[in-house]
């Protein structure tokens, strides 16, 4: 018998795919995420759907929409309906896990209960229909309650059956500000190893997901030995004493501090959880005794790239976080000159997320050095007003285009060298980016062999002839 339940605003497409399933004389609950999004009080991102109808029956159920077969051996059809698209998913007992990752096989069943104990958590393993309200066979309502995150049934066996559950209860503990279970812990932190043999894919997307959430810097100072299974590097960390007197926390601290202290994006976190990671590898003792660590950028920068390309995160996350924490202790002076030519290193974006960064890494030193705010604020402020004046600030800026080089007599790898040039006079403040001082510039430029210089085009282009 299902519970007493205030009514669940659902979505008209979700509400009217439940009707049409019972209508045609199926049973049909939302499930999982949104029924426990609903309980906190959060707009679900999407509704997944349960039915007792097998695939076949319910693709015949939505005869003339847009149906796909998104997942049709372990009973999963995505229907659009109204433009939304609705996951509906037969209900379903997982057969054996020979390798903690993928069910042998699944049965279907016309079981609600079977479907739900194959859940991972009480609080994602409630169905709800309007008309029949909640069903929570595994307490998930009084654990979303006490925001605990609890394994259905035997947390040992079910951590043993799909490892990535591991994770994703980390996942939420970070996401949802929850925290495990007792029982439900120990078997993680005990099952813990058997994350390795997840697939980078699978490990990643849950990685991202815990990144961005509210509580990662607790989560990874609660649970380095998990987090050490997909990313060993980051156990050097643990307890790591930096004895240098910028710091007050323990290096893993420092790095919790500072993901919790960036703005939540992908890139942004990674390069936060991993500027530092090469610092044990790089550090020495000084004469007086202070904790020292040359190179700890470059070095963290390349492990970084290491590390995240293991994952299989896109190439293009992996590229910025590996930026961004190669130039994480950089000093940006607050003088617009080098401020351009910061923006012209590293592009805009990139560029605040740099601050971003430095700003998360001294908001987690020791308190008498987190002062060094006040500069960042101010640079970030300077690097506002410069783009706000569109500023030269790469080759495509200047006012002399490539077509009015050649104009000039200059040609093939004459004008990419012509350009740099340019755009060095113009960031270093020595001519305006106007066409007729550019020109004059160029003109003026010392016309040393090798280099460019309208008129000195053939002799340039023999050299290049020759090589
Ligand atoms: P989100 O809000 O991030 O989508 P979610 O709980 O909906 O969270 P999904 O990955 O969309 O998570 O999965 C939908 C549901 O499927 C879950 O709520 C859970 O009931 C079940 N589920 C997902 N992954 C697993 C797993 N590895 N083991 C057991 N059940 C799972
Ligand atoms: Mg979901």
């Amino acid at each position: 018998m299902a519970q007493e339940q205030k009514a669940f605003p659902l979505s008209p497409p979700a509400a009217r795919a439940l009707e049409m399933l019972r209508a045609a004389g199926y049973e049909a609950w939302i499930v999982g995420g949104c029924v426990r999004d609903f309980l906190l009080g959060l707009s679900p991102k999407d509704y997944d759907i349960t039915t007792s109808a097998l695939p076949e029956e319910t693709k015949a159920v939505f005869q003339g929409l847009p149906v796909i077969e998104t997942g049709i051996r372990h009973g999963t059809v995505t229907v659009v309906l109204e433009g939304e698209p609705l996951e509906i998913t037969t209900y379903r007992v997982d057969g054996d896990y020979s390798d903690a990752r993928h069910p042998d096989q699944v049965t279907f069943t016309r079981s609600l209960r079977e479907d739900a104990a194959r859940r991972d958590f009480t609080m994602n393993a409630m169905a709800y229909s309007p008309g029949e309200g909640l069903q929570d066979f595994f307490g998930g309502q009084e654990d979303v309650q006490h925001a605990q995150i609890r394994a259905v049934g035997n947390p040992m066996i079910r951590f043993q059956e799909d490892a990535l559950r591991i994770l994703r209860g980390l996942r939420f503990a970070s996401v949802l500000g929850f925290s495990l279970e007792q029982e439900t812990e120990e078997a993680a932190r005990r099952q813990a190893g058997l994350l390795k043999k997840i697939s980078a894919e699978r490990v990643s997307a849950e990685l991202a997901k815990l990144l961005l959430g509210k509580g990662a810097g607790h989560v990874l100072q609660t649970y380095p030995d998990i987090l050490g299974q997909v990313i060993p590097e980051l156990l050097p960390m643990v307890g790591f004493d930096q004895r240098n007197r910028h710091h007050c926390y323990d290096l893993l601290a420092h790095t919790a501090a500072a993901v919790d202290g960036v703005p939540s994006g992908l890139s942004l976190r990674l390069a936060a959880l991993l500027h530092d990671v090469g610092k044990p590898r790089c550090f020495s003792l000084g004469e007086d005794g202070e904790g020292h660590f040359y190179g700890h950028a470059r070095e963290s920068a390349a492990m970084t790239r290491e590390i995240l390309t293991r994952l299989r995160f896109p190439k293009a996350v992996c590229q910025r976080a590996e930026t961004l924490v190669h130039y994480h202790d950089s000093v940006i002076e607050e003088d617009p000159r080098l401020v351009k030519r910061w923006l012209n290193k590293l592009g805009a974006e990139p560029f605040f997320q740099l601050i971003d960064l430095q700003r998360g890494d001294t908001g987690a030193l020791a308190p008498a050095y987190r002062s060094r705010k006040a500069r960042l604020d101010a640079v970030e402020a300077l690097a506002r007003e410069i783009l706000a004046q569109s500023p030269c600030l790469t080759v495509r800026d200047l006012a002399l285009r490539g077509q009015d080089l050649m104009a000039l007599g200059l040609r093939g790898p004459e004008i990419g060298r012509a350009q740099r040039m340019l755009l060095e006079g113009v960031l270093e403040g020595s001519v305006e980016n106007e066409k007729q001082a550019l020109v004059k510039f160029l003109e003026s430029y010392p016309a040393k062999k090798g280099e460019i210089s309208p008129g000195k085009r053939e002799g340039t282009r023999r050299k290049s002839n020759a090589r």
